[in-house]
């Protein structure tokens, strides 16, 4: 058994099984099942029975944001917010899977015009979703929502500090379902650790859907590789906020605040470094550290942030602030005596070192490295310097320039002039790159991701060139030959520019067997249409 504990009080909530492996596998089959029976509804029964647990959600967010407020002690407000994003996605997954996923008729060009073709995205079945505890609704049902909306079953797995809140969420969709009279397993609960995670990897579920830390994502994949199940990888981050010269400065502070210390900065998407142009860094410091004194944790009403969820995180944290003073950085805002287990309070660091642990490693506790940089440019390369690349922000009111330091952050995600925008546009994929994962989930790229596409091609006339057959001739393939060699042998090659040092540097446009007639019907005169 597994006991469910309120950090803040070290409650006993409740207590849940962990689960072996022949335990797992059972749940697995049965889902096998239920994957059968859900794909083969209509994607609007699907859209239907989503709809309905999205309003449980709603009606019921009182209740379940109680639970995540004792299971993982942050604010109740916060615990709102998080099942309200994850309502956001359950009703976009519902009313979108329809138009992502269904059939489309895709153009089968010149080469097999006879051919009528069509692409379609089929369900897997069975989904294992392993969780964390961070935000432990809206990032299982980031996978869930997405992988139920595509027509699988899913088996889930929630992380043992939160077993409760995955109960929750199991037991909710079941009363959907219940609505209309189902009792299938489409959503299934397994409780337990690691190992429990393992054997859900090891089951031969058609893919696992893991979040959680990269170093656990290494485990889970090794695991899965035996029976060659796919791995979609949502770990960890070290966003950076880069702040140009000319940004709103009160919006920067109030943003890398926000997304430095809520959560207790048990944050994927956190934000744990700041690179500021160094004309403003004075301001933007005097702004920061204002915002941050404010702030205050604990498991009251007023508490700014709840305690560290993870009993060993406090150490982590502790260790990264005095590598970081080791190493020459100075503290704006609290320091060593900052931590105080279960709770941390808010640690500011300036002229911390690129290579120190706390600008490297994600720290995931309520700190923040502030560095000045000469511009965006060199904001851009410090963020990039990273392992990490799973979101990113960037301020500064000069639209083009913050759009092309967006561009060349090497994350999934930024957004500019505000934290965490794009977690909250269900229509915007979500995921990272290097140590913070692979694959997407949310919007239309989430959906796909629990389905495999499938490609069919239906002859509708006997082909002019019989290319497929023994009985091909050689006039056959004189034509084809001709006709790829019209289509496909122009000659591309560097446009001759009139500016010295740029020839070879730019390229022109094809030359096309039709350039002549296009040439002529230009030079007609205007008002006269082509023949
Ligand atoms: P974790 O890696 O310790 O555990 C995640 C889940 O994996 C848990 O359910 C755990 O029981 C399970 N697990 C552990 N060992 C396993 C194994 N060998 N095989 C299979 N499953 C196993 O992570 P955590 O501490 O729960 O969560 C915090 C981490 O998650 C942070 O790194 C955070 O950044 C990351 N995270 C990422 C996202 C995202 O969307 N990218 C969202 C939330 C959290």
């Amino acid at each position: 058994m597994l006991e469910t504990v309120n950090p803040a009080t070290g409650e006993v909530l409740a207590t849940f099984p962990v689960h072996g492996r022949r335990e797992v596998e059972a749940a697995v089959d049965q889902a096998r099942q239920a994957a059968a029976w859900w794909a083969g509804l209509d994607w609007n029964g699907r859209r239907l029975r989503l709809l309905a647990w999205k309003s449980h959600l709603t009606r019921y967010l009182g209740r379940l944001a109680q639970l995540v407020h004792e299971e993982t002690g942050k604010p109740l407000d916060d615990a709102r917010l998080e099942i309200i994003l994850a309502i956001v996605h359950v009703d976009w997954a519902a009313r979108h899977a329809r138009k992502v996923l269904r059939p489309r008729r895709v153009h089968p060009g010149l080469a097999a015009l006879n051919q009528a073709a069509t692409v379609e995205y089929q369900p897997l079945g069975v989904i294992g979703v392993i969780g964390p505890w961070n935000y432990p609704v809206f990032t299982p049902v980031g996978s869930i929502a997405y992988a139920l909306a595509a027509g699988n079953a899913v088996v889930f797995k929630p992380s043992e500090l939160t077993p409760a809140t995955g109960a929750w969420l199991v037991r909710s969709f079941a009363s959907a379902l219940e609505v209309f009279g189902d009792v299938e397993p489409v959503l299934q609960l397994i409780t337990g650790g690691g190992s429990t995670g393992e054997s859900l990897a090891r089951s031969g579920v058609a893919k696992i859907a893991f979040t959680g830390s990269a170093a656990t994502a290494r485990k889970v994949m090794t695991a899965a590789a035996d029976t060659l199940t796919p791995v979609l990888a949502e770990c960890g981050g070290k966003d950076a906020l880069l702040v140009a010269a000319d940004a709103d400065l009160e919006a920067a502070a109030d943003a890398a605040a926000w997304g430095a210390m809520s959560n207790a900065g048990q944050t994927c998407i956190g934000i744990e470094r700041v690179y500021v142009a160094d004309s403003v860094y004075h301001s933007f410091m005097e702004r920061l550290t204002l915002k941050v004194a404010d702030l205050r944790p604990g498991f009251d009403g007023e508490a700014s942030y709840g305690p560290m969820t993870l009993p060993s995180q406090p150490e982590t944290v502790a260790k990264h602030v005095a590598d970081a003073l080791a190493r020459g950085g100075r503290s704006a805002v609290g320091g060593p005596d900052a931590v105080a287990a279960p709770y941390v309070r808010p640690v500011v660091l300036t002229e911390v070192p690129e290579h120190s642990a706390a600008v490297t490693e994600e720290t995931f506790g309520p700190t923040v490295t502030v560095t000045p940089v000469a511009n965006l440019g060199e904001a851009v390369s410090f963020a990039n310097a990273g392992r990490y690349g799973l979101g990113s922000a960037v301020f500064s009111r000069d639209r083009s320039a913050a759009m092309a330091a967006a561009r060349s952050l090497r994350t999934g995600m930024t957004s500019v002039n505000s934290v965490l925008g794009f977690a909250i546009v269900p229509a915007l994929p979500f995921g990272g790159v290097g140590e913070s994962g692979f694959g997407r989930i949310h919007g239309a790229d989430g959906l796909r991701e629990f389905c495999r596409p499938k490609a069919i091609t239906r002859q509708r006339m006997k082909p002019p060139l019989n290319l497929t057959s023994f009985g091909r001739t050689d006039k056959d393939m004189r034509r084809i030959v001709t006709l790829m060699t019209l289509l496909h042998g122009r000659l591309y090659r560097p446009r001759r520019s009139r500016l010295p040092g740029l020839a070879g540097r730019c390229f022109s446009r094809p030359r096309s067997p039709w350039r002549r007639w296009g040439r002529r019907d230009r030079r007609r005169p205007a008002g006269r249409g082509r023949r």
